[in-house]
């Protein structure tokens, strides 16, 4: 996705060759006219799929994915990262590993809003290690919902998660694919194989 990409070159800060950050227009301050693009580009890429539920983790995945959701005019589910003590038996949960943060979320949903007759599209702000997907896909699984795919903003396309998903056979679209992060420069997957 040009714009996107245009975006992240102009703003994204490099801050290893492992993490970028882009908290100028989706970690913390949000694009709206950008994110609105992203979540029509997601919705042009599963225009096949009858998509009921938009699946993301809280936080960065709420703006896209509610832009997505605003297009297909379905309802927008966000994985809490604490869950409600009093309500454990009516939560769907997994176990996430925070690539950036180095820590494990227990992640939870309401049995009330995800159903075996859903078809949910799972979105994301990063693919990186493929553990936030996982956990999502998880709790899509426990509910007896079906999976439409996967959709992320960014890919880290140098990290295993992209090749760990689409191995399970999971349709994953990435708006922007990053081949490397180097020398404080982002480098995407075309510039490489151009
Ligand atoms: P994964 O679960 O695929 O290992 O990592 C994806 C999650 O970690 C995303 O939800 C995102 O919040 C965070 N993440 C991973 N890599 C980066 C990165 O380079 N920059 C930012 N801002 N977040 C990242």
């Amino acid at each position: 996705m040009k714009l996107l990409k245009e975006k992240i070159k102009q703003d994204g800060v490099v801050l290893s060759d492992s993490i970028l950050k882009v908290d100028s227009f989706l970690n913390h301050q949000i694009d709206p006219v950008l994110m609105k693009e992203i979540g029509d580009e997601f919705v042009k890429r599963f225009q096949n799929e009858k998509i009921t539920k938009i699946l993301t983790i809280e936080s960065s995945g709420i703006s896209p994915a509610v832009m997505a959701g605003l297009n297909l005019g379905v309802n927008v589910i966000f994985a809490r990262k604490r869950k409600s003590l009093t309500l454990v038996d009516e939560l769907y949960t997994a176990s996430v590993h925070s690539f950036t943060k180095n820590v494990t979320n227990e992640i939870a949903v309401s049995k009330r809003f995800i159903n075996e007759n859903d078809h949910v599209l799972v979105i994301d702000d990063f693919l990186a290690n493929g553990q936030a997907a996982l956990g999502l896909l998880d709790i899509v699984e426990q509910a007896g919902a079906s999976v439409a795919g996967i959709g992320i903003v960014i890919e880290k396309a140098f990290q295993d998660g992209g090749k760990l998903l689409r191995n399970k056979g999971i349709r994953v679209e990435s708006l922007a694919e990053i081949e490397k992060l180097d020398n404080g420069q982002v480098i995407f997957k075309e510039e490489v194989m151009a």
